[in-house]
């Protein structure tokens, strides 16, 4: 059954649209199941009604034609309960519904199983047959429950290819529907999408014309040879180290290498008129399944081979093609995974939105992007990528949905919300110069997370006083290699100067979870349990000490310095830390350099910190909790995982718990205390923690004066109050109500979305604009 169900799923994934692939679905399971009907019913959205998409057994006219509304009939039934349906005699179940079109009063048992994708009912899938003796057995009911769950996934994801081009699930013209992933960053962009891929994935190639042949031609040309020429360099290399069977497989290479092979059937699609990478990618997914079709298992494996010669041929075919990337004057870029490299390849000014297939709202990525205020979408989990190119596209990171090919109203509702929220920001410069103060006069230190240079720019005009967090990570992953003390020292020294005589707060690298170095790879089961931060680098303490060096060479002269350590899990490591820094900053000394021993904090980041609180604080001289990691940890909720993206929520009372304890601690032993996730650059965040009584708030620029406005207008008493309203509550939806509730009668419900607080529909914000 598992090579069957295989077998299935790959011949599903390589359709080229929804029809072929639910077309597909129906006549293997028919087969496989040997039965005498299989079809598939899929819920239009925009209908609410089941329409029979494809069937092997019925009449094939009434594909199309035949729908029945959500309730109605026995796929209604299996529908509205989520659930299986086995009847050994279906017309004389009382809800079965007779279609004539079908030719369906012919068969008796029925076996109907929902398809659901992320608690989506998306459709049913139903087999039948005529003898009633015939009833289905549970093994079958098995395969029927497996066969839905696989394919849901891919079934949605033709499905979004079809809305992409335009097209509704029964092919009619369909506009403006939108596309659900997570909020990534604040903010409505409208631009050109354009699609970047990691390198040489041949999944990831997307279909398109040539009408240049002979220059396809040549380029496949040239890279047939390259691909040649590097196998037989490495089989002359290894000739002597390897047996000869190993060395077998260089002369099969080399043979799918020769004319007549591999490259012919290339050639032939690239002349009929396909681009050389997407003709490769036909050729090779073709070999690839017929390998993986074979019962031989050797030849099965063979289809690892060909997939690695597709990929050696694609990445010569690739090469110099992403550096030559034409970016639009509005660029989206859309990823299978946005890396921060790809984010410095778009010149500057022209990056208006990103748009990630993976991740979440709090995966590193995200970060950035709210820092450089991009608005971002992340989670778009059955987006096509490819798709997306070249398409005008709007993303509104507020709610975390993009829409392609917008009209011309969609267009224009968004195009308001930009103009409101550039009219927002604006209005908020005057506040660069003003403390941060409530009405009541409490003070409250804002300073701002940092990583790029930019950032710095940024937080300036926006009125910082300061760096709460400088991940030193981002300038090391934007780089092939570990930069040198000397290069390190010029990052470092351009974010104290830009700061000083104010505090720069220097995290040691945080690598490890999801920030990934390319040239210190860590491969993983469960990376965010395993070895990151401060873990990576106290194995690695040439790795450390170079670093904490070249922060102390920096800050001469300036002295503004501070340390922190980042994913501290217990006091010896600590202990550690300390015991490196000040044999560091000795050695810094006797070198000749004129420093001052910079303050250490820790960050609070694990739920074991929460409950050590007094004892990290003794050693160290200040504590900044990551808000960011706390709540994964806390709620066992993985950050960047777009699936479980509801349950990650660090209004959860058992965060704002442990926020309150820290606080508390913190101060009994007479140490300052601040926040740096991402919860102290929310505005209702923000005057919770300051209400918990932290000291500093960190956060992004662009969520500074937004921050910054709501406190000066509020008293700590209000703040005071709000918080122990909602610490008397039990759920983290009803607490953010709450609090955005509170907001919005303080007169800040535009902060939260604009247009959105206006309460207009889109076609009365659009005509308005018009
Ligand atoms: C945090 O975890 O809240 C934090 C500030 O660190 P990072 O987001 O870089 O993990
Ligand atoms: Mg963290």
């Amino acid at each position: 059954m598992l090579s069957t169900l295989r077998t299935i799923v790959q011949e599903v994934n390589s359709a080229r649209d929804l029809q072929e692939a639910l077309s597909i679905i129906v006549s293997r399971v028919q087969k496989a199941m040997n039965t005498e009907v299989c079809s598939v019913y899929l819920l239009d959205p925009a209908t609410n009604r089941y329409v029979l998409m494809a069937t092997e057994g019925l009449y094939r006219k009434a594909v199309g034609k035949v729908s029945l509304g959500y309730s109605e009939g026995l796929v209604g039934l299996v529908g509205s309960r989520e659930e299986l349906i086995n009847l050994e005699d279906a017309p004389s179940h009382p809800r079965y519904r007779y279609f004539p079109e079908t030719g369906e009063e012919r068969f008796r048992s029925f076996l109907g199983v929902p398809i659901i994708h992320h608690r989506r009912l998306m459709g049913v899938l139903v087999v039948q047959q005529r003898e009633s003796s015939r009833s289905f057995n549970e093994g079958e009911e098995a395969f029927m429950v497996t066969i839905s769950a696989q394919l849901s996934g891919v079934i949605a994801h033709s499905e979004a290819t079809g809305a992409i081009g335009g097209l509704s699930l029964t092919g009619e013209e369909a506009h403006d529907i939108g596309f659900d992933g997570v909020p990534g960053a604040p903010g409505v962009a409208i631009g050109t999408g354009v699609a970047v891929y990691p390198a040489a994935d041949l999944d990831l190639v997307p279909e398109k014309a040539t009408d240049d042949i002979e220059h396809e031609l040549d380029l496949f040309q040239c890279a047939v040879s390259a691909v040649r020429e590097d196998i037989e360099r490495v089989a002359a290399r290894l000739a002597s180290q390897l047996r000869p069977q190993e060395q077998a497989l260089f002369d099969v290479y080399l043979r799918m290498l020769s004319d007549e092979a591999l490259p012919d059937e290339v050639n032939g699609k690239i002349r009929e008129g396909n681009w050389a990478q997407g003709s490769l990618k036909q050729v090779v997914q073709q070999y690839v399944r017929n390998f993986e079709m074979m019962d031989d298992h050797y030849l099965q494996e063979r289809a690892v081979d060909v997939r690695d010669l597709g990929r050696r041929l694609l990445s010569h075919l690739q090469e110099g093609e992403q550096a030559s990337l034409e970016y639009p004057e509005r660029t989206v870029l859309v990823s299978e995974e946005i890396t921060p490299a790809m984010l410095g390849e778009v010149p500057k000014g022209q990056l208006v939105g990103l748009v990630s297939v993976k991740g979440s709202s709090h995966s590193h990525v995200a970060i950035l992007a709210r820092a450089m205020g991009i608005p971002t979408v992340m989670g778009l989990v059955d987006i096509p990528v490819n798709q997306l190119d070249g398409k005008e596209l709007v993303v509104d990171g507020f709610e975390g949905q993009i829409f392609a090919s917008p009209s011309a109203d969609l267009r224009a509702y968004y195009q308001v919300i930009c103009d409101e929220e550039n009219e927002l920001i604006r209005g908020l410069e005057a506040l660069r110069d003003l403390p941060c103060e409530t009405t009541d006069h409490h003070r409250v230190s804002m300073l701002v997370n940092t990583g790029l240079m930019t950032d710095v720019v940024r937080s300036l005009t926006h009125g910082a006083e300061g760096i709460g967090l400088y991940r030193t990570e981002v300038p090391f992953m934007i780089k092939d290699r570990f930069p040198s003390e000397q290069e390190q020292r010029e990052y470092y020294r351009e974010q104290l100067e830009a700061f000083a005589p104010n505090p720069v707060t220097m995290r040691t690298l945080d690598i490890g979870g999801d920030k990934c170095l390319t040239y210190f790879p860590i491969h993983e089961e469960n990376p965010f349990l395993g070895w990151r931060g401060i873990r990576v680098t106290l194995d690695h303490p040439e790795i450390f000490q170079l670093q904490v060096r070249a922060m102390m060479k920096a800050s001469e002269g300036l002295n503004n310095l501070q340390i922190m350590l980042p994913m501290i899990s217990n006091i010896s490591e600590v202990e550690e830390s300390l015991h490196l820094i000040y044999r560091v900053y000795h050695e810094v000394r006797e070198d000749g350099y004129n420093i001052h021993m910079p303050k250490v904090g820790v960050m609070i980041e694990v739920p074991a910190a929460v409950y050590q609180i007094r004892e990290l604080a003794d050693r160290v001289d200040f504590l900044s909790v990551g808000t960011n990691d706390l709540t994964q940890y806390l709620l066992a909720v993985d950050r960047n995982n777009p699936r479980v993206a509801p349950l990650y929520h660090s209004y959860h009372p058992a965060v704002l718990q442990a926020l309150v304890r820290i606080a508390q601690d913190a101060h009994a032993v007479g140490k300052p205390v601040g926040v740096c996730g991402e919860l102290a650059g929310d505005p209702g965040g923000a005057v919770l923690l300051m209400a918990m009584g932290y000291d500093s708030l960190s956060m992004n620029a662009a969520s500074l004066p937004k921050v910054k406005s709501v406190i000066r207008s509020v008293s700590l008493e209000w703040a005071t109050n709000l918080l122990e309203d909602i610490l008397l509550l039990d759920s983290p939806h009803v607490i953010k109500s709450c609090v955005d509730l509170a907001l919005r009668n303080a007169g800040f419900g535009r902060y939260m979305r604009p247009g959105k607080s206006t309460g207009k529909t889109l076609a009365e914000v659009a005509s308005a604009s018009a």
